[in-house]
């Protein structure tokens, strides 16, 4: 096994950085990826998907951003029978609207970290991957498949094409930002968007019409409720000590148009958490009666994207092997966890594919203004899949 050089990879996690890829414009990114990956001496190829195809998929997880193609990029080495995955997003989210401290893609490498959008959620993590397949790739016993997938902010529809081409695969592996926890179980989520119908009076004689303003405070309080119902007696001991395992929170209002007017419709959107072993009809289902309880005339739709709870048992041999070749790095078993957040882990899961993420720290500053990634985390990981890779497969 070659060591992993930890200057090197911060500076293609800067290189991957500096090139900004939203969701739904990847392509660029996915390009230099697969030029790093060249110059490590492994063999990348860059694929455009057949998006009509996909979108008529009944399997289809959803989509926000305007997209006109997908792309993605696999990066191979090794053989045998025994098939991994390596599996990371290169889309990001947008810089937002509070001012960063330098250029949100400046890829600045200082005081320990690699600074910008998408250097720990997770550009980091796939440079990681690819340096410690270049450190394996010698010494492998399985093939192991590296995916650079794109969409997978706004639902997984990268990864759902990249399985859709290949998913023979024993076992997978997400760096996703996890500060080295192995997470293996996780809550799912549905976005949905309501419309609350009201009757339009002078705000003199108010009581001629129907606020629905009014009416929503009533669903508002509703989903507060429901949200509670859904938090307690938490089935999944890897939630169970998570201080909101599944949030219900309601992300824009947008309601009236001015002062001497009872308003007469309201628009809200919000996101659910989807319990494990919960299916996405019977988390509608719910939702749908609160709000009919709560106001009658209220219309829910649910729209962009949905991540499923996925689960893959602690005990399972990958997530214990995981585990081991963290210790040897981190000098310590990290602990097993389960996560609030969607990521693209139940798609292998629901494949019958068990799937961890472990990756560097640097989430709570993901989506956030000043996003950074510790180098020595990156190299630390990169070690650890390294040594995760060489243990896989047989002869
Ligand atoms: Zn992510």
């Amino acid at each position: 096994m070659r060591e992993v050089d930890a200057e090197a990879l911060a500076r293609d996690v800067a290189a991957l950085v500096q090139v900004p890829s939203p969701t739904g414009d990847e392509r660029a990114v996915l390009e230099r990826c697969g030029e790093l990956a060249e110059r490590l001496g492994l063999a990348a190829e860059l694929h455009g998907h057949d998006l009509a195809a996909l979108r008529a998929h009944p399997g289809h997880p959803g989509e926000e951003a305007v997209r006109s193609e997908l792309w993605g990029l696999t990066v191979t080495a090794g053989g045998g029978g025994t098939r991994v995955c390596l599996n990371g997003h290169i889309d990001v989210v947008g810089p937002g609207e509070q001012p960063w401290s330098r250029d949100p893609f400046s890829g600045a490498i200082d005081d320990g970290f690699v600074h910008g959008r998408g250097s720990a959620d997770m550009k980091g993590g796939v440079v990681a991957a690819l340096h410690a397949l270049a450190a394996a790739a010698g010494d492998l016993r399985c093939e192991v498949v590296l995916e650079a997938v794109a969409s997978e902010e706004d639902g997984g529809l990268g990864t759902f094409a990249a399985l859709e081409r290949d998913d023979r695969f024993d076992a997978a592996l997400i760096p996703e930002p996890t500060a080295f926890a192995v997470a293996c179980v996780q809550a799912g989520a549905l976005t949905f968007t309501g419309v609350i119908p009201g009757v339009s009076a002078h705000a003199a004689v108010r009581l001629e019409g129907a606020s629905a303003i009014d009416r929503y405070v009533d669903v508002h309080r509703a989903l507060a409720e429901h949200e509670r119902r859904l938090n307690a007696d938490v089935a999944e001991p890897l939630l169970r000590d998570h201080p909101l395992p599944y949030p219900l929170s309601i992300g824009r209002v947008d309601g009236g148009r001015w002062s001497s007017q009872v308003p007469d419709r309201l628009e809200f959107e919000g996101r659910l958490g989807v319990r494990v072993g919960e299916t996405f009809e019977e988390a509608r289902a719910a939702l749908e009666a609160v709000v009919r309880d709560a106001c009658p005339e209220a219309v829910i739709a649910w729209t962009g994207g949905r991540f499923a709870p996925g689960a893959t048992p602690p005990d399972h041999p990958f997530c214990t092997l995981v585990r081991e070749a963290a210790a040897e790095v981190l000098g310590a078993p990290p602990p097993l966890i389960g996560v609030s957040y969607g990521s693209d882990l139940w798609q292998f899961t629901a494949r019958g594919i068990p799937a961890v993420m472990f990756g560097p720290g640097g989430l709570e500053r993901a989506h956030a203004v000043d996003e950074r990634v510790p180098v020595d985390d990156l190299a630390a990981v990169a070690r650890t899949i390294a040594r995760v890779l060489t243990r896989l497969g047989d002869g």
